[in-house]
């Protein structure tokens, strides 16, 4: 696919990665039609499973030579932050609040909305770039108090802290804002609230990226839900960094908080993890640590936090 040698990854002391694309391997990935398989999670009614795929998207991404950098926290950190959930959603927003601050996001970089209707506020992290044009990367606390709760969605809101050290070091041309939403369980009330603010602050606002449901299995996109552009460059993104990623459909099972966003056109991507064989463990007592496997969790950290890096770099 893409040629190796062409990719160079160097590990600084701290865990920096420097992924060089030359204008050889752009002109190759140019050359090049990737194919993405988008498959359908389809929820099975009276016993019947189908699984079925569904049209194949022809990528072609332009690139000229690109650098990106990020820096990657440790899997036992990752791993850490994932095991300090707690299942009483009162108790969660204070739980997000303390990864951030001992992530380093803290003091004016971290604010509260308030969410008409709840108890807990969005918890928003900022981190400046050279514009005030805005990455959002939102991930819901709450849960439905069954399971722990740790797949849906603490999997993703414990992983925004960790997105946020990534990048934390290096130059952006965007600002990110890290927001763990309230409310997602009693109709994306918590993202709702935070796309009508946005009415008010005339934010750009040019991409939303949500996590919801990671740590089943390898990172996969609801792509017929999703921004065209933002799934090229998510396999764009896949390529360089060689992390898996596949397309999964999920229309049947529900809705999450990309779709607020993707309401008021703004360009929007779920990253999730869901199959037909663990669809079971939603909403449900299995809803619990046991139930992640790790190394796919920490892939997708590692691929999302390299994704929001490409971002920075070619969106405008
Ligand atoms: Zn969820």
């Amino acid at each position: 696919m893409i040629n190796g040698d062409a990719v160079s990854e160097r590990t600084a002391p701290i865990g920096r990665f420097d992924i060089c694309m030359s204008p050889r391997e752009a002109a190759n990935w140019n050359s090049q039609r990737k194919m993405i398989l988008q498959n359908q999670l389809v929820v099975p009614r009276m016993g019947d499973v189908t699984r079925f795929f569904l049209l194949l998207v022809w990528v072609s991404t332009a690139i000229a030579q690109t650098t990106i950098q990020f820096a990657t926290v440790s899997q036992d950190i990752v791993e850490k932050r994932l095991g300090a959930y707690v299942s009483k959603n009162d108790q969660r927003e204070p739980a997000v609040r303390q990864i951030f601050e001992d992530a380093g996001c803290a003091g004016e970089r971290l604010t509260e909305q308030r969410v008409k209707g709840l108890k807990a506020p969005n918890l928003i992290c900022t981190l400046p770039g050279a514009t005030e044009v805005v990455i959002v990367v939102g991930a819901h606390f709450d849960l439905v108090e069954a399971g722990d709760g740790v797949i849906d969605n603490w999997s993703g809101a414990s992983l925004l802290p960790s997105l946020y050290q990534g990048i934390e070091g290096v130059q952006r041309r965007h600002t990110f804002r890290f927001v763990a939403f309230s409310g997602e369980e009693k109709g994306q009330l918590g993202s709702k609230a935070y796309v009508r603010e946005l009415g008010n602050t005339h934010e750009q606002v040019i991409a939303m990226v949500n996590m919801d449901t990671l740590g089943l299995a390898e990172a996969e996109v609801w792509v017929n839900h999703a921004d065209s552009k933002l799934v090229q460059l998510m396999e764009l993104t896949a390529a360089v960094v060689k992390l898996p990623v596949s397309g999964m459909n999920v229309d049947q099972v529900g809705t999450t908080d990309s779709e607020p966003f993707r309401e008021k056109k703004i360009p929007a991507i779920t990253i999730h993890s869901l199959t037909s064989a663990t669809l079971p463990i939603l909403h449900s007592p299995k809803d619990r640590i046991a139930a992640v496997r790790k190394d796919e969790y920490f892939r997708t950290y590692r691929l999302v936090l390299a994704y929001l890096a490409v971002l920075d770099q070619k969106l405008d």
